[in-house]
Formats: C-alpha cells, structure tokens, sequence
C-alpha cells in the first residue's frame, strides 16, 4: 500500500494498549512520548503560553485584583494537568533527548552522564513546582509586598505551607505520576460525561478506512490484502502521552490532546493520501462511513468501497462540516456558561472593595464610668479589597451623644476617627465607644448603633449595625 515512499515505522506497542490490558492494576510502565509536530500540536503550544502566561503573569498587573481563576476549557488543552505534564515534558526533552533516547537512557546503567542528567531534570522540575507553588499565593495579595515578605521570611505561615503543598504536588503529578493522575486520579476518566451525544466529536480512529483488524497492515498488504490507509507504522502510539493506541477504539485514557492526529496526518502526508484516518469525528458519521465500507454490515470493510475510479475519498463519506457544530445542545450549553460568565463578572464589577465587620465585647457588655456615662467595646475590623494604601473615616451613627476612642491611636475621644489601610490588607481595631448617662432612653435596654467607614477619596463606605448595652 505505502509504494516506494518513505516513513517511519516505530517498534512500539501501545504501553496502555486495550487489548493487553490487565483486569487488575499492575506495575505503571514508564511511557515515554515521542515529540510530535503539527496544527494541533502548534496549537497546544499557544494555549499552553496562554495558560502558562495568565497564571504566572496576571498577579503582577496591580491595577486588577484577580479574586479568581479564568474558567476551564478543559481536557486535552486547558486542563492544568495536561499543560504543567506538556511543560515537564519539555523539559524532559530538552535534557535527555526525544523518546529513543530516553529510553535509551532510562534502560542503561547507572552512569555520571545519567546521574547528570536526572539530577539537571529533577532540579529543572522543582524550580517549575517551586514558580508554581509561588504565583498561587500571589492571588491572594499584593504580589510584589508578598514577595518581598515572603523571601524575607516574614509572610504569614499560611503562604509558606501553600507554597510548599502546592510545589509538592506540582512536582509529583507534572513529573513521575503524570498519565496516572490523568487515568486514576481525575473525575473526568471515570464518571461517563453527560454532555457528549451520537454528534459530538471525540479523537476517533476512523477505522473504516484502515481496519484495526488487519493489524500489522504490512504484513497483511505483503500477502495481498486489502489493508485501507493505516500502514501500521505506530507513529500515533508513540506521541501519546498516555501510552494508548487509539486504533483500539475509544478508552477512558485518552484525554483527547489529539497528538496522535497530528502524527498520522504527517503519515498520511507522505503518504499523498487524505489527512484524518485519525480525526474529532461523531459517532454519527463514524456508523455512516462504517455503514458505507461494509454496505451496511454484509461483509468485513472494503477500504476501496470509500473510493471512486479516481482513487479518490468518495462524496458519499459523511465529512465534519462547521454547521454541524450549531445544534441545539450546542446553544443551550453556551448560553449557560456564557450565562455563568456574565454572573461572574457583574460579581467582580460589583464587589465591595471596603468591607467592615463589628464584633460586640460579651464580658463585660458594658462598663459604668465614674462619672457615670456608659462604655461599651467592639472589635473593629477593616477590609481594604484593592491593591492600594487608602486613608478612611470610621464615624458613629444613631447613638445619641456617642464618642469613641480607639486603643492604640493618638486622638482626641469624638463622634469619628481617620485611619489608614494597607494594600489588600484587614486592619483590626479596638474601639470604645461612651455615652453620657443622662442621654439612655428609658424604655430601651440596649440601643442601636452604626458604624459607618467611608474612603475619604474614592467615597467607597459600608456601614454596620450594631447594638450599644446601658443597664436597666
Ligand atoms: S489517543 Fe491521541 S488524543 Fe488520546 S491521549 Fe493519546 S495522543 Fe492524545
Ligand atoms: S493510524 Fe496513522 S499513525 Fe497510526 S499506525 Fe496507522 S498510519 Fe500510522
């Protein structure tokens, strides 16, 4: 079938190939994927310096506060796992060398070039874990004060064990679990998605054109039969990350990266026949092509049936077509999660950006002066929500002849105080707040009190209310 030209076949087997597959768990042998090249594998690329970009970038833009993480468009392409696994891989590559020479290396002796080399791997590794660990904690403050707090020692124990829980993991399922996460650990392998139907369009082996069954294809075509388009070569085994042969039909491994498409259209490119023997295909047209190769199931396929007198693919094969895509399912998932995403950003629009919170003292809940006015104390706590230094106001409300007086701070006893606030910091307070004895209505034991807090230059503000205790 592949004439005189030229490519390359791989002695490879599929490490988590379907049909070898043991019922119980055994051993994890090591995969060791080939590097592929290709639109998908260029476009894996952009998403992963995208992705990468955002979560180790975005903390450092000051203007913006990120109170949370970009969606997820998830398995092959945006899942964390598979982006960190890809940069983990690069690296990999980078040290040891492509997949013949990993293998190589990882079958021979303990030599100094190999303790080299996996010392440089490992270290390259933790350094990405550590820059991972790291960007996390700089969500959730300042990044350019954390870090600085952070490296001196003086960040809160909290980003410490952050850090070192995230780097942790990072290390452990970017580098030696790495597939195994994906296949023991992740949700997505083992609960059957509701989402996809007979039109959706996972990675397929359009075995119609190539049968599994004819498998090795160059034996077969020596003995003169008729084999279709697969020519068994395994470039598609030896890219997949998870060490799956796709050609064994649809497995809860494949995580749908579509590295193996782009190894087998370079196939098929050299091989001057149509690209997608492997290709996001829907069960829809896979039963119609199926239909079509077997004439509706009387015989085994006939490859030559997909063709007309030119040798060309037949009209008569069902192809993927952009209308396809514009189903009603199709509109009702994206107009929820679009949904969901206007709900998320008037939430960020909306947010405070000043919160406060006033905790009453319970023992005592308030204290006789000697002069006979009435002291009651609170817990004062301020929240500054954006990323800069702000001067506000804390002022009294409601309470007849209210002053307060705030420990710690230098200023004469009255109705309000100034304070500052750090960037994306709380500031706690203890407030004493006094009212003049003649000044307690009689019918109320204890009365209503509002505290209300106002940035004095961006007029933010927030006000709570409370209650102030007198005796009877
Ligand atoms: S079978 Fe293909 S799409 Fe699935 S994980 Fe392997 S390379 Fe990726
Ligand atoms: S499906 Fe494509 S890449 Fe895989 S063995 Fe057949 S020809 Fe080679």
């Amino acid at each position: 079938m592949s004439g005189t030209v030229e490519f390359e076949r791989h002695d490879a087997q599929a490490v988590n190939s379907a049909r070898l597959r043991q019922p119980l768990y055994t051993a994890r042998r090591k995969i060791f994927p080939k590097r592929a090249s290709g639109s998908f594998r260029n476009f894996k690329w952009l998403v992963m310096a995208v992705t990468l970009g955002i979560y180790y970038l975005t903390p450092w833009i000051r203007w913006v506060l990120i109170t949370s993480t970009v969606g997820r468009a998830w398995c092959g392409y945006t899942c964390p796992q598979t982006v960190w696994v890809d940069l983990f891989l690069v690296v990999e590559r980078a040290v040891e060398g492509d997949r013949n020479a990993r293998i190589k290396l990882d079958q021979g002796p303990w030599t100094a070039r190999k303790l080299a080399l996996r010392i440089s791997k490992h270290a390259i590794w933790v350094l990405i874990a550590v820059a991972t660990g790291g960007a996390w904690i700089f969500y959730f403050a300042d990044a350019p004060t954390l870090l600085g707090d952070f490296v001196t020692g003086q960040a809160a124990p909290v980003a410490y064990i952050t850090v070192a829980v995230l780097t942790a993991t990072t290390y452990a399922f970017g580098g030696p679990m790495r597939e195994q996460v994906c296949t023991h650990m992740s949700p997505r392998a083992r609960l059957p998605a509701p989402t996809p139907d007979q039109h959706s369009r996972p990675v397929t082996d359009t075995d119609w054109r190539g049968d599994a069954s004819l498998r090795p294809a160059h034996a077969a075509a020596a003995q003169g039969v008729e084999t279709g388009d697969c020519v068994d070569c395994n470039a598609c085994v030896v890219v997949c990350p998870m060490g799956i042969d796709i050609r064994d039909g649809q497995q809860l491994e494949c995580i749908t990266c579509a590295l193996c498409i782009d190894a087998c259209d370079s196939v098929m490119d050299k091989l001057g026949r149509e690209r997608g023997l492997i290709s996001y295909a829907t069960l829809a047209d896979y039963n119609a092509n199926m239909a079509l190769a077997t004439e509706d199931g009387a015989h085994e396929i006939r490859p030559s049936l997909l063709r007309d007198a030119s040798g060309r693919m037949s009209q008569a094969v069902s192809h993927f077509h952009l209308r396809k895509l514009f189903r009603p399912r199709t509109f009702i998932y994206f107009g929820g999660w679009s949904l969901i995403g206007l709900l998320l950003i008037y939430g960020l629009m909306t947010r405070d950006r000043l919160e406060l919170n006033v905790l009453h003292d319970r023992n005592p809940q308030y204290v006789v002066l000697s002069d006979g006015s009435i002291r009651n104390g609170y817990t004062v706590k301020l929240l500054n929500k954006i990323p800069e230094q702000r001067t506000v106001t804390v002022s009294l409300g409601e309470l007849p002849g209210a002053a307060m007086s705030v420990i710690g701070l230098d200023h004469e006893e009255g109705s309000s105080v100034t304070v500052s606030l750090e960037p994306d910091r709380a500031r706690s307070l203890k407030v004493y707040v006094r009212q003049p004895r003649e000044l307690k209505p009689s019918d109320s034991r204890a009365q209503r009190l509002v505290f209300h807090v106002e940035d004095v230059s961006s007029h933010d503000a927030a006000d709570y209310v409370t209650s102030f205790e007198t005796p009877e």
